[in-house]
């Protein structure tokens, strides 16, 4: 069997890129790996998604989509994508255990945030303490002291949103100079909110039901001290959920899918299309995620109608 269109992926991207196919009847086929749901099912309370003046639990919105999806007419399988081969007639996508077979292709497999596989890190992930989007979790840190790990733009970025919030903001970097550019970094130094430890390098994350401090170590004498604090923010970059189209589609030097078109979601090949965190490392919110999909949906129905696949 030859699908219209498979959608790889069930976070945002994915799931809107699945309603508006299955409402143009192409019953697209959702290849919705083995952890379904994407970012959003690991974070908490969801404050900026529009329409939920009450906010809505991650779990609970991405399970709404998919069932909205899925009434419309999207099948779903519980497979992951493990390679893939892209002619330019019929698309392949060979999952755990099976192969499909598709005349186009949406590619919506998200992002990771990297982790430091340290004590506590998984244990106050999600909700307990430790995020990795202050865009999303800032307001929940009014008044708090929080630490922000990292150098780089989004480490700057993050803090500096988390200052408008925050008591405190204390950025742990593992140099004793920015990753960042120039602008972002001399805005974080005169930040008077923003306190930066150089040479330091997270250790720990303390609590009990919540984090309560972290445990750092200066490079240069070792030194380890505990910092209480109230929240943090690892902003140590993303890993992109890309291995499977490597030498396949075009990607940057990080690994994220090159948009080839106006709207940035058609690839660099023909009937292959993407969305969501996979290809956006400057945005990467659910509602950003859910606009991409939305426009990898109808360029996608757009590409089979001139095609004459439907
Ligand atoms: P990044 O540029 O790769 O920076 C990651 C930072 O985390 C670096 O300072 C790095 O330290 C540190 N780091 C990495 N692994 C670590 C570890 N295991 N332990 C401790 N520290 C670690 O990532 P990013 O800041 O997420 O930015 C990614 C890309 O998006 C960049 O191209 C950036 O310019 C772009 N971006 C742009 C904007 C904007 O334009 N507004 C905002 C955000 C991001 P070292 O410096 O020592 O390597």
């Amino acid at each position: 069997m030859i699908e219209s269109i498979a959608i790889i992926g069930s976070g945002c991207a994915g799931l809107t890129a699945a309603i508006y196919c299955a409402r143009a009847n192409l019953s697209p086929l959702v290849i919705e790996g083995s952890q379904p749901g994407g970012q959003l099912t690991t974070t908490s309370e969801i404050e900026n998604f529009p329409g939920f003046a009450e906010g809505i639990n991650g779990f609970e919105l991405t399970d709404r989509m998919r069932k909205q999806a899925e009434r419309l007419g999207a099948r779903f399988l519980s497979e992951n994508a493990v390679s893939v081969n892209f002619p330019t007639d019929v698309k392949k996508v060979g999952c755990s255990s099976s192969a499909i077979q598709a005349k186009a292709v949406i590619v919506a497999t998200g992002a990771a945030p990297r982790m430091m596989s340290i004590p506590g890190e998984k244990k106050f992930f999600g909700g307990r303490g430790v995020s990795a989007c202050a865009t999303c979790d800032a307001p929940f840190f009014r008044k708090k002291i929080v630490a922000v790990i990292g150098g780089g733009d989004s480490a700057c970025e993050e803090a500096s949103f988390l200052a408008n919030f925050c008591e405190r903001v204390l950025i742990v970097h593992r140099r004793n100079e920015f990753r960042a550019s120039k602008i972002m970094a001399s805005r974080t130094r005169n930040n008077p909110k923003i306190a930066i430890l150089w040479d330091s390098v997270l250790q720990e994350i303390f609590g009990d039901d919540k984090v309560r401090g972290i445990k750092i170590k200066n490079v240069k004498d070792n030194a380890v001290s505990e910092i209480k604090c109230d929240g943090v923010f690892l902003a140590i970059g993303h890993i992109p959920n890309t291995t499977p189209f490597k030498s396949v589609l075009a990607m940057d030097e990080d690994g994220y899918i090159i948009g080839n078109g106006q709207g940035a979601v058609e690839t660099s090949v023909s009937g292959v299309f993407v969305a969501g965190d996979c290809s956006d490392k400057k945005f990467r919110q659910a509602i950003t995620a859910a606009g991409m999909g939305c426009m990898a949906a109808i360029s996608a129905e757009r590409f089979l109608a001139n095609e004459g696949f439907i």
